[in-house]
Order: structure tokens, then C-alpha cells, then sequence
């Protein structure tokens, strides 16, 4: 196949583009390189069935030029990370409503299948666990960033499945739960990158709030898999699946483990969410999946363990430090 994958620069993306391109598929990416880097594809740089088109997916012709040449979508760029959303409000929205716009439409005209990438930070700060992919949803203030790219990423869904439903577009939507591995950053807000730096550098461990807060932190390699199950699936079009782990962990102990398995001097210092993040910020205290559904569609079962997770982070930060 053709395979399309916007944002195939970034952490998830090139993980999808590693597996495509090994799957025999011929890949194309879009990216414009904003949280994703060109070390993440190099070693595909001079494959011939590899191809990187360093763009936004604000640019309509690009885009629709793009998808008109694929078989199938994957929609993976946008703004995320919590803190890279606080400091980019209007870019954030911009880009994670019109750019989804833009691929859906272009999907649309050409009849190219999309997997739309979504978020648990749909769910926001509902207390129901765990969260059920037809639950309801619980969100703050718009003046809360956080909120606001909640909205954004529900407002892809449904339009994914509008075009669905009216349309006859094959789409699939997967809500990504915290997803963790190698070539993850921390500068744009992710947990376990930005301990495992600071435990390799001795510094303190930034631990926001009390650190009782919990999440459940998945694979990228677990969630590559799940996703590419579900791209063969035809019933899977129409639906939204959630994807990672449900192995749940509060922060501190997550802190702990990572001075531990790196052998850190580390302290652990606690840091108020306001100073952290902006005042009023709001954290969800747990997140958990149900993953019945991705499990009852294609068999999916998260097989990598926390520390086999830490492991790979903490080598791979090494390696790059
Ligand atoms: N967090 C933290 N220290 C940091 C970065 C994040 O304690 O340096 C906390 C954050 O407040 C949240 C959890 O770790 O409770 C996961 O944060 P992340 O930004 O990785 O993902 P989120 O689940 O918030 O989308």
C-alpha cells in the first residue's frame, strides 16, 4: 500500500513509519518538523520507498496533492503536549481543527481510508473509571488550555465520524492513552522523557502537584501494533477504540522507580500545578482505559511492562544525552 502518515516525523509516527516501511508498504510523511525531528525517520532517508515532505498540514494543495497519492491516511500531526499547548494556544487550535479539516476533506475527494489519532484527554476530568470509549466526558473552563485541546481533538472525532456517516469514508479513530518509548522528548511536557532526563543528570525530579495523581502509561510499540490490527479491520471503521495500557501508577512512585533504575542522586521535589503549568490549571487525578473493545475487535493486549518501557527511555536519552 501507499501509506500516508502526517506527523510521521514525531514519536508515534516514526514508530508507524518504521513498522509500515518493514511491513513492505511504501510510506510518505508530513511533517513540519514543530515537535518532530528528521533523526527520528533518518535511517529511512535513503530508502527509495521513503519519502519525507517537510510541510504543514495548513498547506491545502500539499495536502490534498498528498492524500490524492495514497491509499490510506494516517493522522498523526498535530499540537500536543500539554505544556506545548499552554505556550501555543492559537497554533495549537489552528492546527488540530483546520488541519484535520484539510486531511478530511482531501480524504473525502479522493476516497483515501483515514486513522484518525485522538486523545484520552478527551475524556478530561470525568471521575468514571475506567474510561469507556461511549462514556460521558467532563471538561473545565475554555480559558483552561488544557480544555480547549480536548475540545479541538473532539471536534476531529466527530467530524471523522460525520464523514463517516454521511459520506461513506472509511475512518478510524483510536484515542491514544499516555504513550511512552524511545525518541519521546521532554521538552513539550512528557512525563517519563523529562524524569529520565533529570534522573541522568542528577537533578531534581519535577514531581507536579502531590503526586498522587495516577496514569497508565502504554508501549509506543504496543500501540503500533494495536493500530495497524485495526487498519486491516473492517469493522473497526466508524468506531472509536481506546489504545495503551491499563497498568496505572501514580506519579511519585513513577518518579522513584526512574532515580531507581537509573541509579540517580536525584531528589524528589514537589512543584504546585499553578507554577508548573498556569494558574487554574486542573490535572485529572486518574486515567485509566477500559480497552475491551480494541481487545474484542483485534486481540489487542498491551504486552510491555512499566520497566520495560523505562528501560527503553532511559537508554535511548542516554544514548542522545
Ligand atoms: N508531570 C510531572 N512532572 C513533569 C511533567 C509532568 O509531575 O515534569 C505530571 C503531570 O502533571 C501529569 C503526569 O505527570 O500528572 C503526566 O503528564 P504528561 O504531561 O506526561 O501527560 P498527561 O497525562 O498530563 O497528558
Amino acid at each position: 500500500m501507499r501509506v500516508l502518515i502526517t506527523g510521521g516525523a514525531g514519536f508515534i509516527g516514526s514508530h508507524l513509519v518504521d513498522r509500515m516501511i518493514r511491513d513492505g508498504h511504501s510510506v510518505t510523511i508530513l511533517d513540519d518538523l514543530s515537535t518532530g525531528t528528521r533523526d527520528n525517520v533518518e535511517i529511512h532517508e535513503t530508502n527509495p520507498e521513503f519519502r519525507a515532505v517537510y510541510d504543514t498540514i495548513l498547506a491545502v494543495d500539499a495536502v490534498d496533492e498528498l492524500v490524492r497519492e495514497a491509499d490510506v491516511v494516517f493522522h498523526l500531526a498535530a499540537a500536543v503536549g500539554v505544556k506545548y499547548i499552554i505556550e501555543n494556544p492559537l497554533h495549537s487550535m489552528r492546527v488540530n481543527v483546520r488541519g484535520t479539516e484539510n486531511v478530511l476533506e482531501a480524504a473525502d475527494r479522493h476516497r483515501t481510508k483515514v486513522v484518525l489519532f485522538s486523545t484520552s484527554e478527551i475524556y478530561g476530568k470525568s471521575p468514571t473509571l475506567p474510561f469507556r470509549e461511549d462514556a460521558d466526558r467532563l471538561l473545565g473552563p475554555t480559558t483552561i488550555h488544557r480544555w480547549a485541546y480536548s475540545t479541538a481533538k473532539a471536534v476531529d472525532e466527530i467530524l471523522g465520524l460525520a464523514y463517516h456517516e454521511e459520506r461513506d469514508l472509511p475512518v478510524v479513530i483510536v484515542r491514544c492513552f499516555n504513550t511512552c518509548g524511545p525518541r519521546q522528548r521532554g521538552r513539550y511536557g512528557m512525563v517519563i522523557p523529562r524524569f529520565v532526563d533529570q534522573a541522568i543528570r542528577n537533578e531534581p525530579l519535577t514531581v507536579y502537584g502531590d503526586g498522587t495523581q495516577t496514569r497508565c502509561f502504554g508501549s509506543v510499540f504496543d500501540v503500533v501494533e494495536g493500530v495497524t490490527a485495526l487498519l486491516d479491520c473492517h469493522e473497526a471503521e466508524g468506531e472509536i477504540f481506546n489504545v495503551g495500557s491499563n497498568e496505572e501508577v501514580s506519579i511519585l512512585q513513577l518518579a522513584r522507580r526512574i532515580r531507581e533504575l537509573t541509579g540517580s542522586r536525584s531528589e524528589i521535589e514537589l512543584v504546585p500545578y499553578a507554577e508548573a503549568y498556569e494558574p487554574g490549571f486542573e490535572d485529572m487525578m486518574r486515567r485509566v482505559p477500559d480497552l475491551r473493545k480494541i481487545h474484542e475487535f483485534v486481540r489487542y493486549e498491551p504486552s510491555r511492562k512499566l520497566d520495560d518501557i523505562l528501560f527503553s527511555v532511559i537508554e535511548h536519552r542516554r544514548a542522545s544525552a
